[in-house]
């Protein structure tokens, strides 16, 4: 049995006051992070291979220790345990997430924000980060919707108004926004005190509607499906759009739709656009939905989270037009803006919009304010928006538009690699950085095009199979990672297609990572068919 430190007040008081030695584990851990994060990941991430059952067996023991360990004890343990148990996000082959490497300065700077542990729910535990976190919505509010210099000197750090909120995630940021267009659509009037204090039943009988939908392309991010489940909305009231060979909402079906739940006296909260979807990152066609949101009076959401920061690009920012029209943009900064998980906004046009679910508590959040807290959905909050403020001050506008650029560049050199070699099938062009694509035999993509309808759906449930298992070989294999969804292209009749998804935001990544992602997903796919006859034609 190794050593263990006495459960003092002395020893409790120690691990409050002083670090650990730089000959530490902890010390030597910090030395290596902070002056080569890379090598530290590469040589600490094992890829051996493991299964989740026996990862789950290390982390079975359920009472909290009795007794404490030494923080060096702990440290060896994560090194061994978890550190080199977790994914390399940060690898130039792992191009399947949408988080990737981070700029090196996001670590000390993270480590200043955990030092100074602000809370961003009230001034009085947060202070400076408050007119901090102000601005940075700000500066998201400009770059999407760009009002005059005096709206932003007036406002941005007016506690009157909000032009947005600071969210944990892209998630946060839907819910609130839906929950904002909530209600907007059922406001207090005469006896009815509004939908926040009378609830959905008695909104519906007040504004005699029969029900309320939420419509969204058939792409739409699963959160929204969460905000329909939590507002009372109901997941089935989540409307799901078809997209068209683009993957892109059909503006017509959406209208016809909206014709008809007009008709059966539906309330129709909002139409969510979508700024990159996830799974392909496709744009839908924002002003036409900003369009018929205008004529109908409807709450228009952009989901941005993905896309957002493709504003920073003079080059790429007209693919997202329309989005200036939207009432509110949820925009991630946890994604493209490279700060650490847990930043993200829900943005607003009107800046009176989150007036509507403001909430006080007499301790905390008080009324008039400059509390952040009184306008969110989330109670206690780190002082994230330091690292969003950081990113845009060293990377800047110019900085964010070349990686913005850069991905998307990436993403078309891929494509093209793809296409160009024959035996691999690009399913989605990139509009921005994500395409998805599988790999088909030569022979087969050979006779996939002129096969009849069964035979093409027969020789599509077998590359079904194939993607899947060469996808899951390589994940495990660890070297590289690309991710995997299942889309229906109108080129197969929107049956389901399993394909390879790549989102191309990290940086570090290259050419030649590209090409030897291609290659081992090529050799898996040749071992795992060997001897097999795939058409009738032959294989
Ligand atoms: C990632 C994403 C979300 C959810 O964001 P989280 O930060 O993961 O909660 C929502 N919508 C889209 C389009 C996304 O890509």
């Amino acid at each position: 049995m190794s050593q263990k430190p006495d459960v003092t007040l002395e020893t409790l008081h120690k691990i409050f006051t002083i670090p650990e030695s730089e000959d530490s584990t902890l010390g030597q851990i910090e030395k290596k992070i902070s002056e080569n994060l890379l090598g530290f990941l590469k040589e600490h991430i094992v890829s051996a291979e493991t299964t989740p059952a026996n990862l789950e067996r290390m982390f079975r023991e359920f009472k909290v220790p009795e007794d404490p360990v030494f923080v060096s004890e702990q440290a060896e343990f994560l090194l061994n345990n978890v550190v080199s148990q977790s994914v390399h996000t940060a690898s130039p082959r792992f191009v399947g997430h949408m988080t990737s490497a981070l700029p090196y300065f996001m670590l000390p700077l993270s480590k200043m924000m955990i030092a100074l542990n602000q809370n961003l729910v009230k001034i009085e535990t947060s202070k400076s980060f408050t007119p901090l976190e102000r601005q940075v919505i700000g500066m998201v509010h400009h770059l999407i919707y760009g009002n005059s210099t005096m709206f932003y000197k007036r406002h941005t750090q007016d506690h009157e108004v909000a032009l947005g909120t600071f969210c944990s995630n892209g998630t946060i940021a839907n819910i609130t926004s839906l929950w904002v267009a909530l209600n907007k659509c059922f406001p207090p009037r005469k006896d009815f005190a509004g939908v926040s204090e009378d609830g959905l039943h008695t909104a519906l009988q007040e504004y005699e509607k029969d029900g309320a939908v939420i419509l969204v392309s058939q792409r739409g991010h699963y959160s929204l499906s969460k905000a329909a489940n939590l507002l009372g909305i109901g997941k089935r009231n989540l409307i799901s759009i078809p997209t068209d060979d683009r993957n892109k909402i059909q503006v017509d079906v959406l209208r016809e739709q909206v014709l008809r739940f007009k008709q059966e006296n539906k309330a129709i909260i909002a139409i969510v656009g979508i700024a990159g979807t996830t799974e392909t990152g496709s744009v839908d066609p924002l002003s036409k939905i900003a369009d018929l949101c205008q004529a109908e009076d409807i709450h228009f959401h952009v989901d941005a989270a993905w896309g957002g920061p493709t504003l920073f690009s003079s080059t790429h920012r007209s693919k997202l037009r329309g989005i200036e029209t939207a009432d509110s943009v949820t925009f991630d900064a946890h994604k493209q803006l490279y700060v650490p998980m847990g930043a993200a906004f829900a943005v607003f046009r009107d800046k009176g919009d989150l007036a509507c679910i403001e909430h006080h508590a007499e301790y905390i959040i008080r009324k008039g304010s400059r509390d952040l807290g009184r306008k969110s959905l989330e109670g206690s909050r780190p002082g994230m928006a330091m690292l969003v403020h950081s990113g845009f001050r060293i990377i800047g506008r110019r900085g964010y538009e070349m990686l913005i650029d850069m991905g998307i560049d990436k993403a078309q050199l891929f494509a093209k690699m793809i296409q160009e070699a024959p035996d691999f099938e690009l399913i989605t062009k990139p509009e921005l950085n994500i395409l998805t694509y599988r790999y088909v035999p030569e022979n087969v993509q050979k006779v996939l095009g002129t096969a009849s309808y069964e035979e093409q759906r027969r020789l599509n449930d077998h590359l079904n199979r194939l993607t899947v298992t060469i996808q899951k070989e390589q994940r495990d294999k660890g070297k590289n990672f690309v991710s995997r969804t299942a889309l229906q292209p109108v080129k197969y009749d929107r049956k389901t297609i399993n394909v390879f998804r790549v989102v191309l935001a990290n940086p570090l990544t290259k050419e030649k990572h590209l090409l030897e992602i291609l290659d081992e997903q090529r050799k898996i796919a040749r071992t795992l068919m060997r001897g097999e006859s795939w058409s009738k034609t032959g294989t």
